[in-house]
């Protein structure tokens, strides 16, 4: 493999459902991927046991399926990296922990959970709220550096419980570049000395990540800001082993719409919004929303997500993923944190539906709502006249229902402000007109349209508000004389006169 191939990792954790920021982190894995003609690896990192959700790992692949990134190596694809998933690769990291053990940049621990939590609370009690295993406390502890050598074989023959943890060195400086984020620095002595691997045969997570990120021959580590903390570690395993380090890039946080902190899980049903790709049901039946079965195109949703912490520099805010690509840099994300947009995410829906070929739209109607008989040319032509309209394909029904009945309601407002007294007999003398229109298209019906207000001197108030509201029952909508085309004149014309009765009897009421 050349040296300078991009490699790059999506790294979720099975823990639950993917969270939108989670398939933000994925998206801009693809991209700079696709944009340097490089690899993008889906890695499934379920060391953690304790925090195993059934169901969650299939969710993830299902959720980037929908979207449409898909990965060139990962678990259901395969690769020559593989096993893609860590449980599949535990046999390989205990020889890299003994590693760090011979070296000296780690040792085995032997203090039991109760030992750990009495030294919290002792701590606690000396008001010392935030105990840490680390370079000043190891030195009280139960581990191979306090531990007479012979005493730690023993406790090792004979299989007595142990983690490994690495030896933070005191009072260093740990720096790196990230790239959004410019020069990180932190110090050693904020640092405590993290477990890496545990005698139940588990690596933890940084370990299993930098032997992956590591043997996977991963070029750019790219993830969320909350793996931020966890860096300067990871810095510094690199160079416990001897490693180059991947470059680093921390994506911003998502925040809430109002800036206050995290998008949660919680906020998306609160306010009204999904927060997760597809619909989720906890084990306990708690139910979440998804984009996708509230009718977002996947497109629309990676386009809003795409700027939720990106831009272009430039005006454009519409992008296929293969623009996307192309126009992505990670220079030009930001690192301050990205506020939700609802209203921007619905914009991003609508646009995407009237970019929409109406043949495709009409498809879409089809599969949503099986009952429907009409040919796939009218469907298409409804799609076209509703699609300005609508933000949702169920709008085009919800909003457009009278291309399929004729409507059994009628507007209250426009039958209280513009059926006069007049206007029954001006509908009469328009069916009349209407009647004699052949081919019976829209542009006939316009011109027809005109001329009857000419002669009769009317104002198009006086008569197309009517008009709508005998085939529609509406006050709003598409062009009239589209709608009564695609109708056809049997329809419009039947209309017309049932409903002619119909209104004039809600008036007198
Ligand atoms: N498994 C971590 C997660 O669930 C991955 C963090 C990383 O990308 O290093 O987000």
């Amino acid at each position: 493999m050349s040296e300078n191939k991009v490699r790059v990792r999506f790294a979720p954790s099975p823990t639950g459902p993917l969270h939108m920021g989670g398939v933000r982190t994925a998206l801009y894995n693809y991209l700079f991927a696709k944009k340097h003609n490089g690899t993008f690896i889906l890695r499934i990192e379920d060391t953690d046991q304790t925090r195993f959700v059934e169901g969650a790992e299939e969710y993830i692949l299902d959720a980037l399926k929908w979207c449409g990134i898909t990965p060139d190596e990962g678990p259901n694809v395969g690769g020559e990296y593989g096993p893609y998933k860590q449980s599949s690769r535990k046999e390989m990291y205990k020889p890299y922990a003994e590693e760090l053990v011979q070296k000296g940049k780690a040792y085995y621990a032997f203090d039991t959970a109760e030992e750990l939590t009495e030294m919290r609370d002792q701590a606690k009690k000396m008001k010392m709220p935030n105990w840490q295993y680390n370079g000043v406390t190891r030195s009280s502890m139960k581990n191979s550096l306090t531990l007479p050598e012979d005493e730690v074989e023993r406790r090792l023959q004979n299989g007595d419980p142990y983690v490994i943890r690495f030896k933070m060195p005191r009072n260093e400086d740990v720096r790196f570049e990230d790239i959004i984020r410019g020069w990180v620095v932190v110090n050693t002595n904020n640092l405590d000395d993290k477990v890496l691997y545990k005698s139940d045969g588990m690596p933890t997570y940084h370990l299993a990540n930098i032997v992956d990120d590591h043997t996977m021959e991963i070029t750019h580590v790219i993830r969320g800001e909350e793996w931020l903390p966890s860096a300067p570690l990871h810095v510094l395993l690199y160079e416990a082993f001897g490693w180059n380090a991947p470059k680093f890039a921390h994506c911003p946080l998502l925040l809430k719409p109002d800036g206050n902190g995290k998008l949660s899980k919680r906020d998306g049903d609160r306010l009204g919004f999904p927060v997760f790709p597809t619909d989720w049901t906890t084990a306990e039946g708690e139910k979440y929303s998804g984009y996708r079965e509230n009718g977002y195109f996947p497109g629309a949703f990676l386009n809003m997500l795409a700027f939720l912490g990106w831009n272009p520099g430039t005006e454009q805010e519409i992008f296929s993923l293969e623009e996307m690509v192309e126009a992505f840099s990670l220079e030009r994300v930001s690192k301050a944190g990205a506020k939700f947009d609802a209203d921007k995410t619905k914009w991003y829906q609508q646009q995407y539906l009237r970019a929409a070929s109406n043949e495709k739209l009409a498809q879409m109607l089809k599969e949503e709502n099986p009952e429907l008989s009409q040919p796939d040319e009218y469907l298409a032509s409804v799609c076209e006249l509703m699609k300005e309209r609508a933000t949702f394909v169920r709008d085009i029904i919800d909003e457009g229902d009278y291309f399929f009945n004729a409507p059994t309601s009628f507007d209250d407002k426009t039958l209280r402000k513009k059926w006069k007294d007049d206007t029954a007999e001006i509908m009469t003398e328009w069916i009349n007109r209407l009647e004699k229109i052949d081919p019976f298209d829209a542009s006939a019906i316009e011109q027809s349209f005109k001329s009857f207000l000419e002669e009769k001197e009317k104002g198009i108030g006086a008569v197309l508000p009517a008009f709508r509201l005998l085939i529609t029952g509406k006050g709003m909508g598409p062009s009239m004389f589209e709608i009564s085309a695609l109708l056809g004149k049997e329809t419009t014309l039947e209309r017309m006169k049932i409903n002619i009765e119909r209104v004039n009897e809600l008036k007198a009421i």
